[in-house]
């Protein structure tokens, strides 16, 4: 779980304090709206965001994860400096009206201290959260000008890695969502096409949770192709959950269906693949080896980025997948090859979501230790007792279905 502290240090922020309900998603303008704050659960769902105070610990938690660092800091750059994202960058994918409303709305957070989204999904700011996003997605660009630059120096290149909050694969073009301000994959996708030429961008979107705001910016583009696995939404009774923001139904949004394969010009360049719930390793490898290889192959990318979400993994508390330490290894390793056959190894991750600290700590880590080479220690974390028997026929059936869509 993420830290009680934290979120009980959310909650006093709130309790008994007036709060500004920003109302911006789905619309172009940003209207103010004073409102009582409550504690209780929703604090509790808040809490599960991390801001700049679970920031600091998630890096000690993942530099403690990797004792090797300090004797190979050559091979992990640590960008010290960067340059937030500009304006211009960030409105390539997003509306200027919702990107000039919520600079505006940091003057109100400054005065209230925490000003609640309203949209779909729990989504709070700070006074500082308008900086914070910006940097949060300049940490992908600075990447993406690494990899490119490192990429006609060497055959080998390292592969990139924002581990930035906040996450944003949810966040849409006309307004945040779901813990997410700014969709930094979709700016760095736009910013990889513009600064260097690279025309062809293909994004794997492996969080437990659909990537619908990377989805929607890209739905027309046949230059940007947009993968996502993600939990299925299995039924009425797990629908209402999700409405109600209960844990463990990674169904969240609820969008991103199989037969969702985008429009127009970008039909066929957007793939949704919905995972059963407790769909695993075994079934994250099948859907590597059926779906993801052969279509990056078909598709022919410049660059891969990736929306990396760790809530798919057995231990996370708002989804019902059974990923392991191991399987986020194999993953980060089988995306590094893929990247270094088809585009010259340019490749950059983004942190999405993972709300059990430890699971994900181990997890990135784990995820370094691929793009290195060194051996996986996912044997030292990975309990066999936790897991449960996968839906195997299931999984096969969505396989199946999505190469049928697909003609892979
Ligand atoms: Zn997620």
């Amino acid at each position: 779980m993420v830290g009680e502290g934290v979120v009980e240090a959310l909650q006093s922020e709130v309790r008994g304090e007036d709060r500004v309900v920003v109302r911006g998603w789905g619309k172009p303008q940003w209207t103010l709206a004073g409102e009582r704050a409550v504690g209780g659960e929703k604090g509790k769902r808040e809490g599960y965001e991390y801001d700049q105070r679970l920031h600091g610990p998630l890096m000690w938690f993942i530099k403690l994860r990797l004792p090797s660092l300090k004797f190979r800091g050559s091979e992990i750059i640590e960008l010290q400096k960067f340059r937030p994202a500009r304006v211009d960058d960030i409105a390539r994918v997003h509306e200027r009206a919702y990107v000039s409303g919520l600079e505006k709305a940091m003057v109100q957070a400054s005065d209230q201290g925490l000003i609640f989204i309203e949209g779909s999904g729990p989504t709070y700011a700070t006074s500082t959260t308008f900086q914070e996003s910006l940097l949060a997605a300049g940490a992908g660009l600075s990447l993406v000008d690494a990899v490119v630059v490192a990429s006609k120096v060497r055959e080998d290149p390292p592969v990139g890695f924002a581990l930035v909050r906040p996450p944003g694969h949810h966040a849409v073009p006309t307004g945040p969502m779901g813990f997410c301000v700014f969709g930094n994959v979709a700016i760095a996708a736009r910013y990889a096409q513009r600064a260097h030429g690279l025309k062809r961008v293909f994004i794997v979107d492996f969080d437990v949770h659909h990537g619908n705001g990377t989805n929607d910016a890209f739905y027309d583009d046949p230059d940007i192709f947009f993968l996502s696995t993600h939990q299925v939404r299995h039924s009425v009774i797990l629908s209402i959950s999700s409405i109600l923001c209960l844990p463990k139904d990674g169904s969240y949004p609820g969008t991103g269906k199989i037969y969702q394969i985008g429009n127009g010009d970008g039909e066929g360049s957007t793939l949704n693949l919905p995972l059963p719930g407790g769909s695993g390793d075994r079934a994250m490898r099948s859907v590597f080896d059926e779906v993801i290889v052969p279509c990056a192959q078909r598709f022919k990318p410049d660059i891969i980025l990736v929306s990396a979400g760790y809530d798919a993994h057995v231990l996370d508390p708002l989804a019902s997948l059974q990923f392991t330490t191991g399987t986020y290894y194999m993953l980060a390793s089988n995306i590094k090859q893929l990247a270094k056959d088809l585009c010259g190894g340019r490749c950059v991750f983004f942190l999405e979501g993972g709300y059990n600290l430890t699971s994900l700590s181990h997890s990135v880590a784990d995820s370094f230790r691929a793009f290195l080479g060194e051996p996986s220690l996912a044997s030292e974390f990975d309990n066999p007792a936790l897991l449960y028997e996968e839906p195997s026929k299931k999984v096969k059936e969505a396989i199946q279905k999505v190469k049928h869509i697909h003609s892979l």
